[in-house]
């Protein structure tokens, strides 16, 4: 078996004994993070199963998906958004995981291919309201989450952070916030139909995440080894 293959059969046993933790119910995605790593381990990964990759750089994610067009692969973007490239990243991918603006979605929305499935979306917030990093603030996700609803093309599917260190409680933040966010909308009689994505847990910390919910880990390193 090949070394690649050892590890994923790792964290994939990690995850199982994470989620006997708190709730044996949850389901859990493994977005496999590919970027700067090269197609032919993409190709073996998924000849071993896993359907998932998250892409970070647009023009690199369009050449890895030519070159891996015969398989099935859902693909995650998970990159920060340039308002120019909008147009690329509604049509290349399945997910779009950084949403923090609502001209952003719109664009998305408007932009999305009529004959492609609805574009599925997370609001990236900024848990720890970090002046380096992307994502609207947790006040501001409420108002975001409604207007996002009124975008035909997309599914908002929840919310995505990238906290400042492990070990902090934002993932505990973050899962009442998802919580909070649907009893918001649901006061001012606004239903969210796709409400059902916490994108949180990386490399270093994703048993830490499934313990608050997680649903959708995003691990690089730990399958893919570091990166140069
Ligand atoms: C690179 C990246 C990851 C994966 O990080 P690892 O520590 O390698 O697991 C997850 N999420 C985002 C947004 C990233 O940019």
């Amino acid at each position: 078996m090949p070394e690649l293959l050892k590890k994923h059969a790792l964290t994939l046993k990690n995850i199982a004994t994470a989620k006997n933790i708190k709730n044996a119910d949850q389901k859990i995605t493994l977005l496999a993070v590919s970027k700067t790593k090269p197609s032919s381990m993409i190709r073996t990964l998924f000849g071993a199963g896993q359907a998932d990759f998250g892409e970070n750089y647009l023009q690199e994610a369009i050449e890895k998906q030519k070159e891996l067009a015969d398989l099935a692969i859902n693909w995650h973007y998970i990159g920060s958004i340039q308002r120019n490239k909008t147009r690329d990243i509604a049509n290349h991918f399945q997910w779009v995981h950084t949403v923090e603006r609502t001209i952003i979605a719109k664009r998305l929305s408007d932009q999305r291919q009529k004959d492609l499935p609805a574009l599925n979306v997370c609001i990236q917030v900024n848990i720890d309201a970090e002046a380096s990093k992307s994502g609207c603030l947790p006040s501001e996700v409420a108002d975001l989450a409604a207007s996002i609803l009124r975008y035909d093309n997309l599914h908002l599917r929840g919310l995505m952070v990238l906290p400042s260190k492990a070990g902090s409680d934002a993932f505990a933040r973050t899962q009442a916030l998802f919580y909070d966010t649907a009893h918001t909308l649901s006061a001012k009689n606004l239903a969210l139909p796709h409400w059902d994505t916490l994108s949180m847990g990386m490399s270093a910390d994703y048993a830490d995440a499934i313990a608050y919910g997680a649903t959708m880990i995003r691990v690089g390193s730990a399958i893919f080894g570091e990166r140069a």
